[in-house]
């Protein structure tokens, strides 16, 4: 039997130019081309999880996009991939959300909400088995933000069993292209705290670093920051696609990296970052893979997790690895005094491994790897992102800078309160989560 399907839901500005990164790279990975007919004759036929046949010899990505404007899913409908996409799965609207959490929530997301539920219905009639959603989405932008808290809202209750587990672009600690998004990042939250099980957070400023620092790319675009999103969401869903040993489905993540329902924002590491200018000097052993996994400069969010504790880890391989040195290797990081595990979580460690080695897209800014590594942790240390945005919320809200705009679209002032409440005492649970 295949394996369980899933359907990606792109939503906004930013969930919508990553769809364009991930999606080159799976096609890359599966051999389809960009019109969406296989390069060759696929004996793994895993892949289907992710892309439907159709009856004319193509295969169609599992997906539904949606912004409430349409000059993204334009560049795609008129780009290289116009032919690979349905155009049905593609969804626009005409007025954008104008970066208020409460024009994507009430205003313009209400008249959207209805068709982008449909769609979704549409893609999972066509499944057999499906296992989830895999969202991907800004905390900051307004359809970001409001449309996908509105839209969680509906899934949790049509499909709520299935795992609902989302990629984020969450608010960098120090440049911001919006003045409002703590305020959205924080409504946001607040409202989806139980409606999504696992929150896999990138900020844009940790991914300018890894690029700048370790890819020798000193002006990244968001197409670099995109593509590097990319290998990792590929990276982690690898064995959802391939046939492999030590798979993971959807449903573990929750399962091994969520203690506590509220507590379900993991660190999200990779390793190796090789720049492609350098692919013939670096061979880095299973070993220091994993050593990597846990340097802050391989990290997705800016925090540092020596101050703070692993609840469990959740190492994702592919390529080349022998389990006998990961084993060895684990027991050594266990040994280490900087690297400190709750002591209510004895086991700390999940294993995945898909031999398949990882792809890199011609012209990237990675080199072409044999063997890579994603970990995904849950670490006490996130808590200082939730603070960091805590504090500029307040420092705006104690004026009640911009607040009328959210009024004017139907939010109640008190939910600013209630939101700020959550999301502090977030901070404070996984402060207790520590010894
Ligand atoms: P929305 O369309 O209203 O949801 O707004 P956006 O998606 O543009 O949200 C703004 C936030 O997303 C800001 O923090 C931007 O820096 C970030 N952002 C916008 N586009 C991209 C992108 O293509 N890639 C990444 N990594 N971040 C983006």
């Amino acid at each position: 039997m295949g394996k369980k399907e899933i359907i990606h839901i792109h939503i906004g500005q930013a969930g919508v130019q990553i769809a364009n990164a991930c999606w080159e790279l799976y096609c890359l990975e599966h051999g389809i081309r960009t019109d969406g007919i296989l390069a060759f004759a696929n004996d793994d036929e895993n892949y289907q999880a992710f892309f439907s046949h159709t009856g004319a010899g193509k295969v169609v990505p599992r997906v539904v996009m949606i912004d409430l404007e349409p000059t993204p899913i334009d560049e795609i409908r008129t780009g290289a991939y116009r032919e690979l996409f349905h155009p049905n799965s593609l969804l626009t609207g005409k007025e954008d959300a104008a970066s208020n959490f409460a024009r994507g929530y009430f205003g313009v997301g209400r008249e959207m909400i209805d068709l982008a539920l449909n769609r979704v219905r549409i893609a999972a009639e066509d499944c057999n088995a499906l296992q989830g959603f895999v969202i991907f989405r800004s905390f900051g932008g307004g359809t970001g933000s409001g449309f996908t808290a509105l839209l969680l809202d509906s899934l949790s209750r049509d499909y709520g069993k299935l795992s609902k587990v989302e990629f984020a672009i969450y608010p960098s600690p120090k440049i911001s292209p919006i003045i409002v998004e703590p305020y959205n990042a924080v409504l946001t939250s607040h409202s989806t705290m139980n409606t999504e099980d696992v929150c896999f957070i990138f900020d844009n400023e940790a991914l300018y670093d890894i690029l700048a620092r370790l890819l020798d790319t000193p002006r990244p675009t968001y197409t670099n920051l995109n593509r590097l999103i990319a290998q990792v969401v590929s990276c982690m869903t690898a064995s959802m696609r391939f046939e492999g040993s030590l798979n993971v489905e959807l449903v573990e993540f929750r399962t091994n990296l969520v203690p506590y329902p509220r507590i379900h924002f993991p660190l999200v590491t990779f390793a190796p970052f090789v720049p492609a200018t350098k692919a013939m000097h670096e061979s880095n052993t299973t070993q220091q893979l994993m050593m990597q996994c846990f340097e802050p400069s391989n990290q997705m969010v800016k925090c540092d997790p020596r101050h703070g504790s692993y609840m469990s880890c959740c190492l994702l391989f592919r390529g080349d690895v022998n389990p006998n040195d990961i084993n060895s290797s684990i027991n050594q990081i266990k040994s280490m005094r900087a690297i400190k595990f709750v002591s209510w979580s004895p086991t700390g460690f999940k294993i995945g491994i898909n031999y398949q080695p990882p792809m890199t897209v011609p012209g990237g800014d990675l080199a072409a790897l044999m063997r890579a590594v994603v970990m995904v942790s849950n670490s006490s240390s996130i808590r200082v992102a939730w603070e960091r945005l805590c504090k500029k919320f307040s420092l705006m809200y104690a004026k009640r800078a911009f607040v009328h705009h959210y009024v004017g679209e139907g939010l109640e002032e008190g939910e600013f309160k209630n939101a700020l409440m959550n999301i502090k005492a977030l901070a404070k649970d996984y402060k207790e989560m520590e010894d």
